[in-house]
């Protein structure tokens, strides 16, 4: 019987390890087919605290992991393919057997949807980004495009109006999904332009992005475009379906938690990082839920099982 099984390894997951290593749990992590989370994909970060220079994500995880590593965390490559709950522990499949424990920690992110493009993929981390946040910054004084027509797309524009020369709105549909009070945010900004019914049908460029061939949906016509960087900002997929019966789901399928905690409604299964996160989804969030989980898996297990 294992003390705690980590299902990720994201800052989320990872962090979950440092802490319940370093508390002598011994942890299990299930690194999945993506091992390191969506940061492996992030060429430049530069605003993880401690780590003054710019880092390329998969630098900053490794490190990370090897932090974990460092107190004992016992690592699996593989993916957890079922999860149930049977007098008071948690049964964990995968394809090299099952493993038995009293808490789970859920850490296995949210992927940000994509184009699905053949050319997004040669340009992802290269000028085509899924995260303003993270990488409005290095576009000061560029040509962006932010392709989406929801909430996030409007949010994503009005941020990046503070670095960008110019940001082009392009979405498929000649309405917006967005609430006029985002829509009002950036109607009138003279930075921004719109492309609507348009469908972004190839990135172009040469190592970095230099333009885009668009496609307007009604009439077919295709048109090219300069820019320095796309952020699609079409939505995220929560990597929740394990889950399902076990933790409550919110409507895009987010683990939902306890307030200001990381329980789920099963006690002994705690969620950490973008998983159960829709409106931060940082690294150092993640990291910071990542520890909340570690902490609450900690006293649950102390307090069930009678363990000092
Ligand atoms: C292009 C890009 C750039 C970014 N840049 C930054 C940045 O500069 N700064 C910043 O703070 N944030 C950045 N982010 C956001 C940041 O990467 C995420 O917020 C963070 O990685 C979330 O961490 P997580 O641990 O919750 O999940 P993830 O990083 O998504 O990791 C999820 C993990 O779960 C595993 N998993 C999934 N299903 C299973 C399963 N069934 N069994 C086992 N394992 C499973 C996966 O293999 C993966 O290891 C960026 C994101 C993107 C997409």
């Amino acid at each position: 019987m294992e003390n705690v099984v980590i299902i990720g390894s994201g800052p989320a997951g990872l962090t979950a390890a440092i802490y319940t290593a370093r508390a002598a749990l011994s942890p299990i992590l299930f690194e999945g087919s993506t091992p390191g989370g969506q940061l492996i994909v992030s060429t430049e970060v530069e605003n993880f605290p401690g780590v003054p220079e710019t880092i390329h994500g998969a630098v900053l995880i490794q490190d990370i992991k090897l932090q974990a590593e460092k107190f004992g965390t016992g690592f699996i490559a593989e993916d957890v393919q079922k999860i149930e709950k049977k007098d008071g522990c948690f049964e964990i499949t995968a394809p090299s057997g099952i493993i038995k424990t009293k808490a789970v920690i859920a850490a296995t992110g949210a992927t940000a949807r994509r184009l699905n493009i053949p050319s997004e993929e040669k340009f992802y981390g290269r000028g085509v980004s899924g995260c303003a946040t993270c990488d409005g910054a290095f576009f000061r004084d560029k040509n962006v495009v932010v392709v989406g027509g929801g909430n996030t797309a409007m949010e994503d524009a009005h941020f990046l109006t503070r670095f960008a020369k110019k940001v082009t709105i392009v979405h498929r549909r000649d309405y917006l999904r967005a609430s006029s009070a985002e829509i009002e945010k950036i109607k009138n900004n003279p930075k921004v332009e719109w492309l609507i019914p348009y469908v972004i049908e190839e990135i172009l460029g040469d190592g970095t992005v230099t333009g885009a061939i668009l496609k307007n949906n009604e009439t077919g016509e295709q048109m090219q475009i300069a820019c320095d960087g796309i952020f699609v900002a079409i939505g995220h997929d929560p990597q929740t379906s394990l889950f399902e019966g076990l933790a409550e789901l919110d409507d895009q399928k987010f683990i939902i938690t306890k307030a200001k905690s990381t329980e789920t409604k099963t006690p002994g299964l705690f969620a950490a990082g973008d998983v159960m996160d829709p409106v931060y989804k940082q690294a150092v969030t993640a990291a910071g839920t990542g520890c909340m989980a570690a902490l609450d898996a900690q006293k649950y297990i102390e307090e069930t099982f009678d363990i000092a």
